[in-house]
């Protein structure tokens, strides 16, 4: 039994511990190293357990989707060194949505490569003020991230294309204004799987999804990304952070042999509905019905 005087202390240290924001204790597997590898074609994992980067190789440089953390550099550096390639022939730096869990190594990134940062519209007052124009973090300071300076802004269904590689950028708001969902199609052994790569559905902690006034149409624009991720055609799903799409139970799979494991048509569509309902679930809640 906990002596009486220590029982307030205790709980203080609890609710501290429950309360304190997640990015004070930032998720253990956002900085664990995850072995790199090439998940089809052109397309290889750079990132860590959780917090998902992409490097599309082609043989006019390579593009680097989602540079992570402000400490996440060097662990990308490593991954993309270790499968035989080098960091300096990263031409283009895209990201998934302007978090600082995907785009704090950014200036980072840019500097030792000197590639071009490509962003959807509304993300890049975000990015190039360091999240101090974020509807919901704006001033929240342990959501600030290294400013960098965006080269090309990109819109819905714009194309990033490098050495043959095409990729095309999908414009999912809500969960920031210009969260993107990238796709693109990779031949691989006779066919060419399409490739997904949510930006993310999700609604964080504190998200005002009625009467918001830093977000009017927040509501809408999380509809509207949910009809367009239910109409991309999906072979290999992917996603920002690896929990999206399970990478942790894939990758074993993978590994041993199952050249299959990232091929998940139907996880996709079970993801996309089970965080529509999570959406359409906090919304009812939001607006008292
Ligand atoms: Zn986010």
């Amino acid at each position: 039994m906990i002596p009486k005087r220590l029982v307030a202390p205790a709980l203080l240290f609890v609710a501290l511990f429950f309360l304190a924001p997640a990015q004070a204790a930032p998720n253990p597997a956002w900085t664990k190293p995850f072995p790199p590898f090439r998940i089809a074609g052109n397309l290889y994992y750079v990132g860590s357990e959780d917090l998902a980067s992409y490097l599309i190789v082609t043989p006019k440089g390579d593009i680097l989707l989602n540079s992570n953390l402000d400490s996440s550099p060097p662990l990308i550096r490593k991954s993309v060194e270790a499968l035989g390639f080098h960091f300096s022939d990263i031409k283009i730096l895209l990201i998934s949505h302007a978090h600082y869990d995907h785009c704090a190594g950014s200036a980072e990134i840019l500097r030792e490569t000197r590639a071009k940062y490509e962003v959807m519209a509304p993300d890049v007052s975000v990015i190039e003020s360091g999240g101090r124009t974020d509807f919901n973090y704006a001033n929240d300071k342990s959501m600030r991230f290294p400013q960098a300076h965006v080269d090309r802004i990109l819109h819905d269904g714009d194309t990033v294309s490098l050495g043959g590689t095409t990729l095309t950028a999908h414009l999912t708001a809500g969960h920031t204004k210009g969260t993107t969902t990238w796709t693109l199609d990779e031949p691989e052994a006779g066919r060419t799987p399409h490739v997904v790569i949510v930006g993310s559905p999700n609604v964080n902690p504190g998200y005002k999804l009625v009467r918001n006034p830093t977000y009017p149409r927040i509501a809408a624009d999380y509809r509207h990304q949910f009809e367009v991720l239910k109409k991309l055609p999906c072979d290999i799903f992917l996603g920002a952070h690896g929990g999206y799409f399970d990478l942790t139970e894939k990758y074993p799979r993978f590994k041993a042999g199952d050249k299959n494991a990232f091929i998940d048509p139907a996880g996709y569509k079970a993801y996309i509905a089970d965080r529509q309902q999570a959406f359409e679930a906090e919304l009812k809640k939001q607006s008292g019905k």
